[in-house]
């Protein structure tokens, strides 16, 4: 059977891409480790350590602990399970936007956790009143979101940090998706000046690794400890990780994408990605779709569900929001040519034509 997709030339729905060569090379590499047991595969546990600080690196969050997960969703119900943990509530609940990832409900069945849902403002970004309006006593974690999977929107994460630090709650930033153009982007703050205490980060997104390769940081390494449990028959004592057994070739090749393309490469992909999403948010708007304007680089526009099943059937992985609009992820393989070409499929398909060309008739 062929690998789905064979290119990647009308992925436009995804959150994930094309693997850097060199981490392509290095996934092949370490297939058959297992940073689970370190003791018996000790390089690939040094790569992971390896991981860990470059993904310090990344985030400006100071010598952080953490493991290369299986993905944001993983990283994130261990984000949940530290603050459940830490707490003394009887029932502890979590406090995330409504802009959140879906795995915070995995997260809350499995951890029986009550979740909150705190609205978000007009512009989709999480709505700190409304966070505040939420907490309690029995709040446990409040979660802010670095790139929302939608609409690639950021909270005002040292807002949300405060209000965490006065509800004695841990604050967890989920920046699955927009780690690795976060440092790129115009925002007044860093994770360095903001109190974070955990967060999460996948490679396997943005950072051009294999899949799985996912990241849980925290600030303080005895977070991890309230995820360790005694591990009888390995070298080593106790485990963090929720999985066992673990994917060497996913910690090789975030290792390796990180050091062909940190900082450098990221900075030059996210200014592409940038300008993309600008330019398709330029073409929809001509074509008089309502757009949703981009902050990080994904697109969203009011296009009818008619249209959007004919360009599926062009062809095009597509995909939609909660709202129903159609959404497109700049990611590092999606470019300006088959941007050009999506936008004249879309022109085509809904018989509309830009503005200028219009006033030609
Ligand atoms: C993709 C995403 C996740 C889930 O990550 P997986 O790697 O798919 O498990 C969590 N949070 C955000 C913001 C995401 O975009």
């Amino acid at each position: 059977m062929q690998a789905e997709p064979q290119a990647f030339d009308r992925v436009l729905s995804s959150m994930c891409t094309k693997p850097h060569p060199a981490a392509r090379e290095a996934a092949e590499r370490f297939l058959a480790t297992n940073p689970g047991d370190p003791g018996t595969y000790p390089a690939v546990a040094e790569l992971e350590a390896r991981a860990v600080s470059l993904l310090g690196e990344v985030t400006a969050l100071p010598d952080p602990s953490g493991y290369v997960a299986s993905g944001g969703t993983e990283a994130n119900i261990q984000a949940v399970r530290i603050a459940r943990e830490r707490s003394d509530a009887r029932r502890p609940n979590v406090v995330v936007p409504g802009s959140g990832h879906f795995s915070f409900r995995k997260a809350a069945d499995l951890l029986g956790v009550e979740l909150r849902i705190a609205p978000t403002d007009d512009d989709r970004r999480a709505d700190a009143e409304a966070v505040c309006q939420c907490v309690d006593d029995e709040t446990a974690l409040v979660v802010g979101v670095a790139g929302s999977t939608e609409y690639g929107r950021v909270d005002p994460i040292p807002a949300l940090g405060e209000i965490a630090r006065d509800t004695d709650a841990l604050f967890h930033v989920d920046a699955a998706w927009g780690g690795f153009v976060l440092p790129f982007a115009d925002r007044p703050w860093n994770f360095a000046d903001a109190p974070v205490d955990t967060m999460t980060i996948d490679p396997h997104k943005m950072g051009q690794a294999a899949v799985p390769a996912g990241g849980l940081l925290v600030r303080d390494e005895r977070l991890l400890d309230e995820l360790a449990v005694d591990t009888p028959y390995l070298e080593t004592t106790a485990q963090a990780t929720l999985t066992g057994t673990r994917s060497g070739a996913g910690v090789a090749s975030a290792v390796a994408a990180m050091e062909a393309l940190w900082p450098a490469g990221y900075a030059a992909q996210y200014e592409r990605s940038r300008a993309n999403a600008a330019w398709l948010a330029g073409a929809l708007a001509d074509l008089s779709f309502d757009v949703v304007e981009p902050t990080l680089p994904i697109v969203a526009a009011d296009v009818s569900s008619g249209a959007f099943e004919a360009l599926r059937n062009e062809g095009w992985r597509l995909s939609r929001t909660g709202a129903g609009e159609l959404r497109v992820v700049c990611m590092p393989h999606v470019s300006r040519a088959m941007l050009e070409s999506f936008v004249d499929d879309l022109a085509a398909i809904t018989g509309r034509a830009s503005a200028p060309l219009a006033n030609d008739h």
